[in-house]
């Protein structure tokens, strides 16, 4: 039985070592604070009855959500992150699109 050996070096398991960066520049990211609803600035509410803290809507006064992340180098607004390694793969796809459209 070499089962335990296989699962050890099952390149899937290694959740190790992906750095995850915006879509757009390759660069570090926060949370969106702007709502789904309104695409205005949350702001957080404390209720007593749930005792939790909610986001609301600054524009419509409803319990919002953000979506998205924002990029910190442009403030680009996009919806996943991806992995470091698939930005630059596809940068590199990217730009050998673009030599081939100068033919
Ligand atoms: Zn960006
Ligand atoms: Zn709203």
């Amino acid at each position: 039985m070499n089962y335990d050996n296989w699962k050890l070096s099952n390149p899937i398991d290694d959740g190790d070592g992906y750095n995850m960066v915006s879509r757009c520049c390759g660069c570090s990211y926060e949370n969106s604070t702007i709502t789904d609803c309104c695409q205005v600035e949350m702001k957080l509410k404390y209720l007593l009855e749930t005792d939790s803290t909610e986001q609301f809507c600054d524009a419509c006064n409803d319990v919002a959500e953000c979506s998205g992340y924002i990029c910190n180098e442009c403030g680009n607004w996009f919806e996943e992150p991806e992995e470091e390694h698939e930005y630059n793969e596809r940068m590199k796809e990217n730009y050998i699109e673009d030599n081939r459209n100068e033919y």
